[in-house]
């Protein structure tokens, strides 16, 4: 197994290079606009170890049989399909990003399309060397960082990469797929304070409650970067720009804030009724904070925003002491 682990990572390597090549060839032109046109330049690429995958059916299967690997290979790699004894090019007419390990192996792929075409990305599968829950987006480039203070979270490759650009590189992506204890775990060990800067829109949205409580379950402090007008920090970093995307971080919002408002969000609370729902609904949520202190402050700004006592609010909370699961 770490045999064909090794391997697939030389093929990756063989591949990553082979697309890098291409994206300076002239079949690479539009690829390179492409990048281009999304404010990636030629040291961005090089660092992220972009290129270009070629259209037609063979040609990364044909370089790696010159290198003496077999289909079966290639396709336990994820880099071929086969399907009705026909194989192919499992990339084609691709913006490539290589996904590279904390150890600095290639370990699979993201291929972009560069228009409107669906789908959008095209991820390399499960394989032995890439298991997509136990690993993270730039992780090789964070393990240079020593002492990180916090880490941001966000969605995408191009958050990541649009982040390292404007000078903040200590973050990390899950690539569209949901938050893993595994992954909390892994960001752990470089960092207890995590800022969570999904997309603003309503898939993030519920991606962050998400990932608020598996963070939440490693002891990581979190906080939450809401991005307006349903953005990513791409988008957003790209309008505002770095001094922007630092002042939404300076604003923040701490766990129990952020699913306050959302919870309020849900309600009317010019509705008596309703009112009630959120009130009972938040103190809830604070059944879990741990500290009588942090309880009581969330009690008060609870009771300013609905009326009802502090006192009642705690009550429903289980009181100043955390409820015991
Ligand atoms: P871009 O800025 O290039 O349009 P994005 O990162 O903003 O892409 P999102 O739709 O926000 O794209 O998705 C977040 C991440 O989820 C992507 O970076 C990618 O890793 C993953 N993803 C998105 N769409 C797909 C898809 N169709 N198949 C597999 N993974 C996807
Ligand atoms: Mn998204
Ligand atoms: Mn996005
Ligand atoms: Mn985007």
């Amino acid at each position: 197994r770490k045999q064909q682990r090794k391997k697939i990572c030389e093929m990756n390597k063989i591949a990553a290079r082979y697309f890098h090549k291409n994206l300076y060839a002239p079949e690479g032109k539009k690829a390179l606009e492409y990048l281009r046109g999304r404010g990636i330049d030629d040291r961005i690429i090089k660092t992220f170890g972009m290129g270009f995958a070629k259209d037609g059916w063979d040609h990364l299967m044909k370089l790696l049989a010159e290198k003496g690997y077999t289909k079966q290979d290639m396709q336990a790699a994820g880099l071929i399909k086969m399907s009705e004894g026909k194989s192919y090019d499992m990339f084609r007419n691709r913006a490539m990003i290589p996904i590279i390990n904390a150890f600095g192996d290639i370990i699979g792929f993201g291929g972009r399309v560069m228009d409107d075409g669906v789908p959008k990305y095209l991820n390399s599968p499960e394989t032995a060397a890439f298991n997509k829950s136990r690993n993270l987006y730039n992780l090789n480039l964070i393990r240079r960082q020593k002492n990180l203070s916090h880490l941001i979270l966000v969605e995408g490759y191009m958050d990541v990469i649009a982040l390292f650009s404007y000078g903040i590189p200590e973050c990390v992506a899950t690539l569209g797929t949901a938050l893993t204890q595994d992954q909390a775990r892994m960001m752990k060990r470089y960092t207890d304070h995590v800022y969570i800067s999904y997309d603003g829109d309503a898939a993030g949205q519920k991606a962050t409650l998400r990932a608020l409580g598996i963070l939440s379950q490693e002891g990581i402090e979190t906080r939450v970067v809401v991005i307006p007008d349903g953005q990513d920090p791409d988008e957003y970093l790209k309008k505002y720009g770095r001094d922007g995307y630092i002042k939404l971080m300076k604003t923040s919002l701490p766990e129990m804030d952020y699913r306050f408002g959302v919870t309020a969000a849900k309600y009317e609370l010019s509705d008596s009724h309703q009112k009630e729902k959120f009130a009972k609904e938040c103190a809830n949520l604070l059944k879990k904070v741990e500290s009588a202190v942090t309880k009581e402050k969330y009690a008060k700004k609870l009771s300013d925003m609905t009326g009802y006592s502090p006192e009642s609010i705690l009550q429903d909370a289980g009181g100043l002491r955390r409820e015991t699961e």
